[in-house]
């Protein structure tokens, strides 16, 4: 298992202090000083022989006494051809689920399957989803993905083999043990699950074209620097989503995607071949058309097309380099000392915007600020709609400049920037406007959209374009975070870090709100992204002297090396891989940060 080495006793126990995974308690148990009286000792865990024939009888002698003597299931039962280790027991059948891991040492699986990062990534999430079809209707539950294929601790990959990490609701009748209800699930249904996930069992053709669909994705997008691209979107592909709150495709009426010409690419894929598309290059793409004409549908592709998705989806292959971030106004936000005076000088408060600190943002300087940031995290291509910008950020009209004269307007907007964006550090800019023709005298590329078919525009909108004089845009200055300020394990929170729905991340005692996030996909994320909090500390990566890039930069690493299972430690829960773009945004949203020092 990937641990936090070095980590070792830290902290103390997450959530409560439990005695760690497998194995006896030792001495530990009973006394811990200080609390109140009313704790009751945790009953031992079974003892002796711990084998599946073991586990069946004990549980159908559980059936009927109280609830907490689940408790002695904790720790590894030996199934033969897998381990299943309990270890955790809910206390009641109304707290959060149980969970067990399940620890198949060899079912079979060839190393093709497994050999490269990218592959062992597909393969184990093929056999996740595989996993919770087969669940249905069972007590246990395992976490899968949505649409996207993204590393997750629910599912791993052995080297031959693989590691489950379930959750179970262990029936009860009222706050009796449902013994029978409990020794079906653990021990039929759990070892029908293992048995069916032997590769033997598995249809090896999906499975095999889904990690060849994955690692053509992952090919595409590794070939767009090189050619000058910031994204693709291949001919075919299907972009409008069921319905606003369904992210699988839409099914009828789908204009499927067709390149035009000027901008058509082929690339070789290994496993797919020759696929063509549309080439989105570097620079600054505007996305103009009538309302309802399909722009925003291409842009969240595009923001999505930094992951990979399920054969099926329609956008397999949609990609947009890895360090593309969404950007959008975001009204009320918190900003600790972020440097915006590329877009912002002369606020009437007077404050150096060099050093901007605000407990409420207002839209247009929350999304100076989100732009900023994403730069300080390293993004190189920006996309960003006008369905959800500041319009005062984005333009000003030569009327307005008229009637408000550039000494009383302290904001810079982003088209006086977004040229020197790009000539100077190399960010682009991917843009949707339909409201205003005034990005036609910044844009290198202008493409229409028309009933859902795009067309090159460009050079007609250069024959409507005006000169217009760039602004200047200094790199915002590197912060250097104070790693104290970063603590989940304060007294009331106790280290808990606990998503609610896609909204909120608690984190220890602070509410994150990540709803701005749009690049969070999946819900185990955000989970993620607060054990990235906690590693960023934890691992010293975060040590009060090295600045936020660097310390992202250097756990983006250790990621890469040891899986994302680096972050899990002690968690006891389900969480995904997250973006070094969403941890450094989770981390500006923290309301407790403090930053220390400023660099140039
Ligand atoms: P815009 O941003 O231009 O106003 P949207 O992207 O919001 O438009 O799309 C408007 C509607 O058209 C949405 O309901 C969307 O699902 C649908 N749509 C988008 N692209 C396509 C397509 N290629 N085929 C069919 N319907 C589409
Ligand atoms: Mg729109």
């Amino acid at each position: 298992m990937a641990g936090r080495d070095g980590g070792g006793g830290r902290g103390g126990g997450y959530g409560g202090g439990r005695g760690g995974g497998g194995g006896g308690r030792g001495g530990g148990g009973g006394g811990r000083g200080g609390g109140g009286g009313r704790r009751r000792p945790e009953p031992e865990p079974i003892r002796g022989v711990r084998d599946d024939a073991r586990l069946s009888s004990e549980l159908l002698r559980m059936d009927g006494a109280s609830y907490g003597r689940y408790k002695t299931l904790k720790g590894d039962w030996d199934f033969g051809d897998f381990t299943l280790t309990v270890e955790r027991v809910q206390a009641d059948p109304f707290a959060p689920p149980s969970r067990v891991r399940v620890l198949v040492p060899d079912s079979g699986i060839p190393k093709s399957a497994w050999g490269d990062p990218v592959r062992r990534r597909a393969t184990a999430d093929y056999l996740g989803r595989r996993a919770r079809r087969l669940l249905k209707g069972s007590l246990l539950k395992i976490d899968t993905g949505g649409q996207e294929v993204i590393e997750r601790s629910s599912c791993r990959l052995t080297d031959g083999g693989f590691d489950l990490r379930i959750g179970i609701d262990l029936p009860g009748h009222g706050r009796r043990i449902d013994g029978r209800g409990a020794e079906r699930e653990f021990c039929r249904t759990l070892p029908g699950l293992v048995d069916d996930l032997d590769w033997e069992e598995i249809d090896e053709a999906e499975a095999v074209a889904f990690a060849d669909s994955v690692a053509d994705t992952v090919a595409l997008r590794s070939r767009l620097a090189e050619r000058g691209l910031v994204a693709f979107v291949a001919d075919g592909a299907v972009l409008p989503r069921s319905s606003g709150v369904s992210d699988q495709p839409m099914t009828s009426g789908v204009v499927p995607f067709d390149s035009p010409e000027s901008l058509r690419v082929s690339v070789d894929l290994p496993h797919r071949g020759t696929v063509t598309g549309m080439g989105v290059p570097e620079g600054i793409t505007l996305i103009v058309g009538g309302g309802f004409h399909g722009k925003s549908t291409l842009l969240h592709a595009l923001e999505r097309g930094v992951y990979d998705h399920v054969p099926g989806d329609g956008r397999e292959l949609v990609v947009t380099r890895d360090d593309a971030v969404k950007i959008r106004a975001e009204e009320g936000r918190r900003v600790e000392r972020t440097d915006v005076s590329a877009f912002v000088r002369n606020l009437p408060t007077g404050a150096d915007t060099s050093d901007f600190r605000t407990e409420n943002a207002s839209g247009s300087t929350s999304q100076a600020a989100n732009i900023c940031e994403a730069v300080e995290a390293g993004a190189h291509t920006l996309l960003v709609d006008e369905d959800s910008t500041a319009t005062n950020l984005m333009i000003r009209d030569e009327r307005m400049q008229a009637l408000v004269h550039g000494d009383r307007e302290p904001l810079i907007p982003f088209i006086d920037l977004v040229r020197p964006l790009h000539r100077d550090h190399g960010v682009s800019t991917v843009l949707v406007m339909g409201g205003s023709g005034d990005y036609f005298d910044v844009a290198d590329l202008v493409v229409m959209l028309d009933a859902y078919h795009p067309h090159d525009v460009t050079a007609r909108a250069r024959a409507l374009a005006h000169d217009r004089a760039d602004a200047d845009f200094a790199l915002p200055r590197a912060r250097v975070v104070d790693p104290g300020s970063v603590d989940d394990s304060t007294a009331r929170g106790r280290g808990r870090i606990k998503r609610r729905d896609m909204d909120v991340l608690v984190f220890g005692d602070s509410d994150i709100d990540v709803r701005a996030l749009e690049q969070f996909v999946d819900p185990g994320q955000i989970t993620g992204a607060g054990l990235a909090l906690r590693a960023l500390v934890r691992g010293g990566h975060l040590d009060g002297t090295r600045t936020l890039a660097e310390a992202l930069a250097a756990l983006d690493r250790a990621l890469a090396a040891d899986g994302v299972t680096l972050l899990g430690g002690d968690f006891g829960g389900d969480y995904a891989l997250p973006r070094r773009f969403e941890v450094a945004a989770t981390l500006n949203r923290l309301r407790t940060l403090r930053v220390r020092d400023l660099h140039r």
